[in-house]
C-alpha cells in the first residue's frame, strides 16, 4: 500500500503477541507494526476463536476512526495502513491502564452495581481499569495510578480529557449512521513526552447498538454466542463507509 511518497516499511522482529493483535518492530525505531489477527477473545482470554476476516475489518475500521479522531484534533498513534491486516503506528510507552467511557449502562457496570442494561446515563461516566488479565482488569482510580506509578497526575487529567473528547466525536459519528455508542475502552502511551492515544478503536473494544432495534453490533455477539459476529462488524464498516476488499 506504499506509493512514491510513502517509503516501504521493512518488518522486523515480533515484539509482543497479544490476544488479538501482534506487534512487530520495523526499520524505523520510532514506529511499530500492528497486525490485527482473526483471533477473538473474551473473559480475559478464556474464550478464544478465529473469526474469518475479522482482522482485516478491524484494521480498516480502526484506521478510519483514528483518522477521524486525528482530524478532530486528537493526538493518535496511527500513521498509515500498510496492508489489509496491518497498520503502522508510533511506538508508544504504554500506560497499563484502560480508560472506559459509558453513555448507556452495560457490561461490568451492570454486574457491579445492579444497574439495568440499557439505562441511558445522564452524563457520560468515566472509569479506569488496570490492564492485567491475571487480576481480571480490576477497577482502579486516580489515587492508585499515582501511588503505584502507572501514570502522573498530568497523564490522568489528559487521559480523562481526551477520552471524553473522543466521546463527543464518536457519539456523533455513529449517531449519523443510526448507531448508539454505548461504551468503549481506550489505551494511551507516551511518545517523546506527549500523551498519545494508542491501541485500537474497533467493535472488539466498544459496544455499538443499532439505534432503532438495539441490535448488538460489537463483541457482545461473541461473548454471548449471538452469532453473526463478523457480519455485525462488517455492517459497522459498511455504514461508516469504510472500504473493504
Ligand atoms: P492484549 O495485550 O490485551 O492481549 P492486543 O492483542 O490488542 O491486546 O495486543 C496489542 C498490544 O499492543 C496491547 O498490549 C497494547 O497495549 C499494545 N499497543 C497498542 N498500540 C501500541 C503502540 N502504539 N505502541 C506500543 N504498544 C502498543
Ligand atoms: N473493554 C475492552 N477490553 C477490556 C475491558 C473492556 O475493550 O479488557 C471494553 C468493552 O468491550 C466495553 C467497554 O470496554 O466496550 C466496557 O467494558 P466493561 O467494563 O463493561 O467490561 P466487559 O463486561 O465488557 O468485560
Amino acid at each position: 500500500m506504499s506509493n512514491d511518497s510513502t517509503p516501504a516499511v521493512v518488518k522486523g522482529e515480533e515484539l509482543y503477541r497479544g490476544k488479538a493483535k501482534t506487534v512487530f518492530h520495523c526499520d524505523d525505531p520510532s514506529r511499530l507494526i500492528l497486525h490485527f489477527r482473526n483471533d477473538t477473545s473474551a473473559f480475559d482470554g478464556e474464550k478464544i476463536e478465529q473469526l474469518n476476516r475479522k482482522g482485516e475489518i478491524n484494521n480498516r475500521i480502526n484506521a478510519f476512526v483514528m483518522q477521524k479522531l486525528s482530524a478532530a484534533g486528537v493526538n493518535t498513534h496511527f500513521d498509515r495502513l500498510l496492508s489489509a491486516e496491518e497498520s503502522l503506528v508510533k511506538k508508544l510507552d504504554m500506560l497499563p491502564v484502560e480508560c472506559v467511557v459509558r453513555n448507556i449502562a452495560a457490561g461490568s457496570l451492570c454486574k457491579r452495581l445492579g444497574v439495568e442494561e440499557g439505562l441511558e446515563l445522564e452524563t457520560p461516566l468515566f472509569e479506569f481499569f488496570l490492564k492485567n488479565d491475571e487480576l481480571h482488569d480490576p477497577m482502579i482510580n486516580d489515587h492508585h495510578i499515582r501511588l503505584f506509578g502507572w501514570g502522573t497526575q498530568q497523564q490522568i487529567d489528559q487521559m480523562q480529557q481526551i477520552t471524553f473528547a473522543v466521546n463527543d466525536v464518536l457519539k456523533k459519528l455513529f449517531a449519523d449512521i443510526g448507531i448508539l455508542l454505548v461504551d468503549y475502552k481506550l489505551e494511551f502511551g507516551d511518545f517523546e513526552g506527549e500523551l498519545v492515544l494508542g491501541d485500537e478503536f474497533t467493535p472488539d473494544g466498544c459496544r455499538l447498538w443499532d439505534a432503532e432495534t438495539r441490535k448488538k453490533l460489537d463483541k457482545d455477539r461473541f461473548r454471548r454466542d449471538l452469532g453473526d459476529v463478523v457480519e455485525a462488524y462488517e455492517e459497522v464498516a459498511l455504514r461508516l463507509g469504510v472500504p473493504l476488499d
